[in-house]
């Protein structure tokens, strides 16, 4: 099964490459940002050049921090509902763009905090138009939006075919901006979903093509793009990656390699790719034996072992930096094997399983 409903342009130049279709989605916009990166990126400018030679209103919320909230994501709701806007344009990374698309569907079915979750409410949506400044989520090219309780300090994803953008327009030069660390983070988050695509046991062939291509680019750029920032053919590479690692998740969704993550995120605000990076090869010699012949065949396609791979890895000196107490484990295991994630994992994950994994990193 493949169905992807978002129209992509990828590439040099895609906001403007995306005028004639950004026109069919109304007269006024809710720009749904974070406080710098949107303009820092050089993405918003360029977003705001194409609405006014359209004639297109533009209303700024840029109140989305990392890992946005309810609350923000009502907030953003208030703001479209009283500005009569047509459409969305989230600018920047995984959380505006995650915002926008819980706006327009809190909005478009006028959903309190308590129903963002409830999926049954999801009858309609206002169209979403995402241009990424970060080469990670992949959200650009997905139907997930990944938000935090403030309240409970709990991360939770939905997914509804209403969340996926009506239009991406991704162009890597936006990422060029982006600091070593979260380049490394990002990347790292995209390699999760490659990957996942094989762990996942909703794994289809159709994708194994972009899989593979994602984890060679990422592989063969990441090293490249964070010593040379400016260096685009790494951004370009990694950016793909991102997009082909959104195509991945968007049909197989993630695992246990995510799940685990969310909390040491919420609670001790490990960024999210990070979360994922720390728990990489743990997680990957967990599932080898369900996995191995695609697993080898990736490694064959790279010409790497998985020992070399290990190594590239520790090379990235990933850590968590905050040392985990027993009492975050024993509260936390509950919360990871409720979550949305879990089943889709390749075999039925236990509590001893995740305790041995978390274990590992205090
Ligand atoms: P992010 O949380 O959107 O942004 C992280 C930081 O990077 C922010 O400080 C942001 O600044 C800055 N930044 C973004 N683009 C930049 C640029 N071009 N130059 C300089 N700084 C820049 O990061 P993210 O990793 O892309 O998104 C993570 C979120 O997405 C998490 O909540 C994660 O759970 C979620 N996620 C969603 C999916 C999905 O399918 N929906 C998949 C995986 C992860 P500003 O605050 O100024 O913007
Ligand atoms: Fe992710």
């Amino acid at each position: 099964m493949h169905y992807l409903p978002t129209r992509i342009i990828y590439g040099e130049n895609a906001v403007r490459k995306g005028f004639v279709y950004l026109n069919r989605f109304g007269k006024k916009a809710l720009l749904v940002t974070g406080k710098t990166s949107a303009r820092q990126s050089g993405a918003l400018d360029d977003i705001l050049n194409v609405l006014n030679q359209l004639k297109i209103e533009a209303v700024s919320f840029d109140s989305v921090t990392e890992n946005p909230t309810l609350e923000t994501v009502m907030e953003g709701t208030d703001l479209f509902l009283a500005n009569n806007c047509d459409f969305l344009i989230g600018i920047g990374g995984g959380s505006p763009i995650d915002s926008a698309k819980a706006i327009s569907l809190t909005a478009a079915n006028q959903l309190g905090k308590n129903e963002i979750y409830d999926l049954a409410k999801f009858k309609q949506n206002y169209p979403v138009v995402a241009v990424p400044t970060t080469a990670g989520t992949g959200t650009e090219a997905t139907q997930f939006s990944v938000l935090t309780d403030a309240a409970t300090q709990k991360k939770a994803g939905f997914g509804h075919d209403l969340a996926f953008p009506a239009l991406s327009l991704v162009d890597p030069k936006y990422t060029l901006s982006l600091p070593a660390n979260i380049t490394l983070h990002t990347a790292i988050d995209s390699l999760s979903h490659l990957l996942e695509g094989i762990y996942s046991n909703q794994r289809n062939p159709l994708l194994y093509p972009l899989i593979f291509k994602g984890v060679q680019l990422i592989y063969s750029n990441l090293y490249k793009a964070l010593h040379n920032p400016l260096l685009l053919m790494a951004r370009d590479a990694l950016m793909c990656a991102s997009l082909y690692g959104g195509i991945t998740i968007s049909h197989t969704s993630t695992t246990l390699q995510h799940s685990i993550g969310y909390p040491l995120t919420s609670v001790y605000g490990v960024p999210h790719g990070l979360a994922n990076g720390i728990v990489m090869q743990p997680i990957m010699e967990l599932y080898y034996p369900a996995v191995k012949a695609d697993l080898d065949d990736l490694f064959s396609y790279l010409r790497i072992s998985r020992a070399d791979f290990f190594l590239w890895l520790d090379g990235l000196q990933m850590s968590a930096g905050v040392s985990i107490p027993p009492e975050f484990i024993d509260a936390k295991i509950p919360e990871i094997l409720a979550s949305r994630n879990m089943a889709n994992n390749p075999f039925e994950v236990t509590a001893d399983a995740i305790r041995s994994i978390l274990e590992q990193l205090s």
